[in-house]
């Protein structure tokens, strides 16, 4: 039976990328290798990390001030990684609050430079996203998370602001258009909307490197990635691969551009729904709403039993909403087709 995955992550990717992912596990170009025990220095390899950096620069049209890197350790990483490299102990940035994960990076970043938290929306359990607040002119940089994975919303508009943004963009990156050159740097765990876990995306403003004024490990320099292409040691072959087959499927399917239109029709029927349905409410603000992770409950919660055992026979899978929030999380990344949130919005009309 077709499953229709809403998981937030790892998450959905195209039902022809996986097809060749697998082949490529197991013979990789009729080599008689499988792509896994090949070197990571190969001529294949070189090829795919250099097609993949290129997918990026154009989807994203990403100029040459920017390095673009694939590494290991997550989004989690970059939440101190991106602070010790960018950031002089001395140098004011600002930081929104808008959700677990921008607390998480406020936590890490804290110890690198003189931090501000502009503005917090945790009192109200994170339902929307702050607005009223001034960003002093001295401020460097911003850091904000661009869509919060876990709560719902979405920074639909950026503030306005002389400072450069570092964003944490793991579950929209790919989603929408967007100007790189507002940003110093971008990271994003591949396992929502680039590909599968086990590497990361980081798009960096050359130029604002090694200012930091620290001594920062090899392994944790950006600079030391950018002298070598990413393979400075052994890159994440396999995910890496699987990242560029996606950033292939979203070309062919009109880039970026196209996928914000597909992403938002996908949105608004399921938002529709939810409004429109008496047994269903959202849980954010309406004007903060994610386009990605649309997070709703049943006003009646006994009813939740009912609702999820109809969507396992439908074949919809994971709906539950994260465990700091309850009720239901529908992700929906790139690769999700508009039938799938049909069926979703089929159950919730069978209730
Ligand atoms: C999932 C997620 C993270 C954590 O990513 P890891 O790769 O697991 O470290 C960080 N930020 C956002 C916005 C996320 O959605």
């Amino acid at each position: 039976m077709k499953k229709h995955n809403f998981s937030a992550g790892p998450a959905i990717l195209p039902e022809s990328v996986k097809k060749k992912a697998a082949a490529a596990a197991l013979n990789y170009r009729n080599k008689g290798l499988s792509l896994m025990e090949m070197s990571h220095r190969s001529d294949d390899f070189t090829k795919i990390l250099e097609t993949t950096e290129s997918l990026v620069r154009e989807l994203l049209s990403v100029s040459d001030d920017y390095a673009v890197l694939f590494l290991t350790g997550g989004a989690s990483t970059q939440f101190f990684m991106s602070a010790l490299n960018m950031f002089n102990s001395k140098d004011q940035v600002g930081y929104l609050d808008t959700g677990t994960w921008s607390a998480k990076a406020i936590k890490e970043a804290q110890h690198y430079c003189d931090l501000k938290v502009l503005a917090s929306s945790k009192e109200k359990n994170y339902t929307s996203v702050p607005r009223d607040y001034k960003i002093p002119s001295r401020m460097k940089y911003v850091h904000l998370t661009s869509n919060n994975t876990v709560f719902g919303t979405q920074i639909k508009k950026w503030p306005k602001t002389k400072a450069l943004f570092v964003a944490d963009m793991s579950s929209d990156i790919f989603s929408r258009k967007l100007n790189i050159n507002d940003f110093g740097l971008i990271y994003a765990g591949a396992q929502k909307n680039v590909g599968p876990a086990g590497v990361s995306l980081v798009i960096v403003k050359k130029k604002l490197l090694g200012r930091a004024g620290r001594h920062i490990p090899t392994m944790l320099d950006y600079r030391t990635h950018i002298a070598k292409g990413s393979a400075f040691n052994t890159p994440p072959v396999f995910p890496i691969y699987v990242t560029m087959l996606n950033l292939l499927w979203i070309k062919s399917k009109g880039g970026v551009k196209a996928m914000e239109a597909r992403n938002k029709a996908k949105a608004k029927m399921l938002y529709d729904e939810i409004d429109n349905n008496p047994l269903f409410q959202g849980t954010v603000a309406k004007r903060d709403r994610s386009v990605m992770n649309v997070t709703f409950l049943l006003k009646d919660a006994k009813l939740d039993k009912k609702f999820l055992s109809k969507c396992k026979k439908a074949g919809i899978v994971g709906i539950k909403g994260h465990r700091s929030v309850g009720g239901f999380r529908a992700s929906m990344y790139n690769a999700m087709e508009l039938s799938s949130v049909k069926k979703l919005v089929s159950v919730m009309k069978s209730m």
